[in-house]
């Protein structure tokens, strides 16, 4: 009864309608919901449209070919920042450009050259194929030269007396996991590898290394090095840091199980001033709850290897498609519906943060946020962390993403875009597009993280799950509970 009375409370737009046999409405089970037809329709409208659209492909494009990669404090991030505003204008958008003071972190020369090891031709060295990792501090000009030690992982250098660490170059061969990749766990592989990529560097210099490499995290194809940020612990030495392609770490630890490595490591990395830069921040009015904001959102930072088309481009690109779609239908959502490229995700987050501590106020009213960071690969659905109320009231969208083979509404036990988290942590559900990732970290923060990764189709398929959550949220009888 009090479903019913609540029913008849939300009138015309009332969006849930109970389906269920009256012998299970007696049970304790969850109701299940639909959504009015009038939405249901809509819904419709906007995931056929996404699919007929080329508007995030060709947005995608301009990003990577026309202004290229876009590093935090880079000409480049502060041109795609102009950009990004300016085609939020254009499609009549309330456009902000909300401050973030980031990081100015630029690449120099990176080279490693094998000087000495076992079987050695005379008069010879072996190149090594390597990147700086972001955040790195240099090596001297001319390079520096030392022996290695090579350890599979933390604990076999915490097994090792400080003697054996001293001076020398530490090198942690710790595997991507390519089987856990290519069943579907992309993001779990990623999360055991990448604890080296951020601490390695200070737990190598405690033991008094002079500088730190890392096997890439990343699909061990076509020799990349991938970069990435790494975070240098205030209680020890900053030492230079850097990423080997998975061969190259193969190979050096292959020789090292021979005898002696030596290696000449060249990295000039530089930290200039912080610069002053911006999160593009575009709303599309709500009709009836202006004040309660729905987020699409995407990093427009990205690495300076590649041009940043599968990390961050495309999630860029499949929120701006959200709002352009809305636009271009003449459809109303009744809550607002707020467009975000983020900036800084990369090294520091400090567009995120920025947020979090401008917007604090303002979080009783932020219904959802969704993030959109695993690449551009076809989805299998949306995946949310939020209570369970609020998934249940989301399983509507898997009968209509479906269509295009997306049709997984699944609870997550965290938020799965960084930028959100803060959102996240203080109660806000957040969303995802479920991404096939097999091949994502091949690329993922390497030189190949580029435009033709994109499968203009599924870029389409990942902008319909963006827009259809977010319509859904924003026109919902109720704010989507906690
Ligand atoms: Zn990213």
């Amino acid at each position: 009864m009090k479903i019913f009375r609540k029913l008849l409370a939300w009138s015309i737009f009332a969006s849930f309608t109970l389906t269920t046999p009256l012998s299970t409405a007696l049970s304790q089970q969850a109701q299940p919901y639909t959504y009015p037809p009038g939405l249901l329709t809509e819904l419709k409208q906007l995931e056929q449209s996404a699919l007929a659209s080329d508007y995030a492909y060709r947005q995608v494009a301009r990003l990577c070919n026309n202004i290229g990669p876009r590093l935090s404090g880079s000409p480049q991030a502060a041109h795609a920042v102009r950009y990004i505003a300016d085609e939020m204008r254009r499609l009549g958008l309330d456009v902000q450009l909300e401050k973030v003071m980031v990081t100015h972190w630029v690449r120099g020369v990176e080279t490693a050259e094998l000087v000495k090891f076992a079987g050695q031709a005379p008069g010879t060295t072996q190149k090594l194929v390597l990147t700086a990792l972001g955040g790195s501090v240099a090596t001297p000009a001319e390079g520096l030269t030392a022996d290695v030690v090579v350890v599979q992982d933390f604990d076999q250098l915490q097994s090792l007396e400080k003697e054996r660490v001293a001076g020398k170059i530490v090198v942690f061969n710790k595997r991507f996991d390519q089987q856990m990749a290519a069943q579907g766990f992309a993001g779990n592989a990623y999360g055991q590898a990448v604890a080296y990529r951020v601490a390695g560097a200070s737990v190598a210099a405690r033991k008094g290394a002079v500088a730190s490499l890392i096997r890439s995290v990343g699909g061990a194809d076509y020799r990349l090095p991938h970069t990435g940020s790494l975070r240098y612990e205030d209680n020890a030495p900053k030492i230079p840091a850097g990423a080997l392609s998975a061969e190259d770490a193969e190979l050096v630890a292959y020789l090292a199980s021979q005898g002696d490595v030596r290696l000449h490591l060249t990295l000039t990395p530089q930290t200039l001033p912080d610069v002053e830069s911006y999160n593009v921040i575009a709303d599309l009015k709500g009709s009836e709850h202006p004040e309660q904001v729905v987020i699409v959102s995407g990093h427009l930072d990205s690495w300076d290897l590649g041009t940043g088309a599968i990390d961050d481009g495309a999630g860029v690109v499949i929120a701006m498609q959200a709002v352009n779609l809305i636009k271009h239908l003449g459809l109303k959502p009744k809550r607002t519906i707020r467009f975000i490229a983020w900036m800084n995700e990369e090294n520091g987050l400090a567009g995120g943060r920025t947020y979090a501590i401008d917007h604090k106020n303002e979080f009783g009213n932020h219904v959802a946020a969704i993030e959109s960071d695993l690449g551009a690969g076809h989805p299998t659905g949306v995946s949310a962390h939020a209570g369970a109320k609020a998934v249940e009231i989301l399983q509507p969208l898997a009968a209509i993403l479906q269509e295009i083979g997306a049709g997984v509404v699944r609870q997550t036990s965290g938020a799965e875009g960084a930028d959100v988290t803060p959102l996240d942590v203080a109660g806000v559900p957040t969303l995802s597009p479920i991404q096939d990732s097999r091949t994502y970290f091949n690329y993922h923060h390497t030189s190949a993280d580029t435009l033709d990764k994109i499968n203009p189709r599924e870029l389409a398929e990942n902008a319909a799950v963006m827009v259809v959550a977010a319509y859904a949220i924003a026109c919902l009888p109720d704010p989507l509970p906690r």
